[in-house]
């Protein structure tokens, strides 16, 4: 971080400045030109208040050449983050993950069928979801409590691992059983959900907000960390932009860009990202191809009578001709961006 002081700064209380800094644990490299002082903050100034500082008197102008994150930042955790789940499934560090299943728990029969046949396609997690954030109040909204209860009893008849969205905190009762959990993009910056996330040691998996930047999304991921749950996958779904033809915009470039900031596994879901069924294939291969660590796939055994995101859903044999493409091409993915060469 580089401090630059105003030039009518009196001395007196550039010297309170510099001690409230040195007080924090950082080393000043201090230059003083003929119009401005110029002060480098050494050390690490993640909790350092850009804000308090430039709202001193005797500040010009603050900036930070240092992520605010650090948990998560690469620089100080050059390996990839491998997390493993209960069938000993990994992802990260070149593990790839595929997570399937229907956009919400609907029935028994439903998720027990999909489950059967999304690990018999190579899925390893079952997705579905039991608190839906929907748009409207008057849709379909979950089945809450008894939808986490089916899921569980498909982990039960699968051995497949359960990964299902937590909306309020106030639910984490009812996710104790849960094997990985989904902070939705609706919720990625809910700081209190985030900090109650932190607190628990099992995997969480943040989606990347519709508006939100990959540091925003980096941010949130470290509010998780900072309470020293370091099993945080990331997840980009898709960003609302002006085009209209696709239901978000798949921010594919994000891929690299992230595996260069941070250590942690990086997924991608292009359901989400396209809102259409037939665009989910040709972009999970992109997704693929680009170094993702997993995807993760809604998919429906009757797409037509959906009660949530029928339209963006493949049956399951569609799942499964899509499944032999991504294990055919993810062993050449470009990893040029993991730790394996970004530090190299
Ligand atoms: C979902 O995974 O069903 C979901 C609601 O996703 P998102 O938060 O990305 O919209
Ligand atoms: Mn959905």
């Amino acid at each position: 971080m580089i401090v630059i002081l105003k030039k009518t700064a009196e001395r007196q209380q550039v010297e309170l400045f510099e001690n409230w800094l040195r007080s924090m644990g950082l080393e000043l490299h201090k230059s003083v030109g003929e119009n401005h002082t110029i002060i480098g903050l050494v050390g690490d100034t993640s909790r350092v208040d850009m804000e308090s500082i430039l709202a001193l008197d005797i500040v010009e102008t603050v900036k930070r050449i240092q992520e605010p994150y650090k948990n998560a930042n690469r620089k100080f955790h050059e390996e990839d983050t491998v997390i493993t789940l209960a069938n000993g499934a990994q992802i990260g560090g070149g593990r790839f993950l595929v997570m399937a299943g229907p956009c919400s728990v609907e029935t028994e029969e439903q998720i027990i069928s999909v489950a059967q046949s999304v690990k018999a396609a190579g899925a390893q997690v079952l997705r579905g979801g039991a608190f839906k954030p929907r748009t409207s109040p008057y849709a379909f909204q979950g089945l809450h409590e008894e939808g986490i209860r089916l899921l569980l009893k498909a982990r039960e008849a699968t051995g497949l691992p359960i990964v299902t969205e937590i909306m309020d905190a106030k639910h984490l009762p009812l996710f104790e059983d849960i094997d990985m959990i989904q902070v939705g993009a609706r919720n990625m910056q809910n700081f209190e959900l985030l900090k109650e996330l932190g607190k628990l040691r099992k995997p969480v998996l943040i989606k990347r907000g519709m508006a939100n930047t990959l540091q925003e999304l980096l941010m949130s991921a470290e509010y998780v960390m900072a309470g020293g749950n370091e099993q945080v996958i990331l997840c980009e779904r898709g960003i609302r932009t002006f085009e209209t033809a696709t239901r978000n915009t798949m921010d594919l470039s994000v891929i690299p860009v992230l595996h260069q900031l941070t250590h942690l596994p990086v997924v991608v879901d292009p359901s989400h990202a396209t809102g259409r069924w037939e665009l989910v294939a040709p972009m999970a291969l992109a997704a693929t191809a680009s170094g993702a660590d997993g995807l993760m796939i809604e998919v429906h055994n009757d797409p037509e009578h959906a009660l949530c995101d029928g339209p963006q859903s493949l049956r399951p044999d569609r799942f499964a001709g899509m499944m032999e493409k991504v294990w055919a091409i993810q062993p050449y993915a470009d990893r040029s961006f993991s730790s394996a060469v970004a530090f190299s």
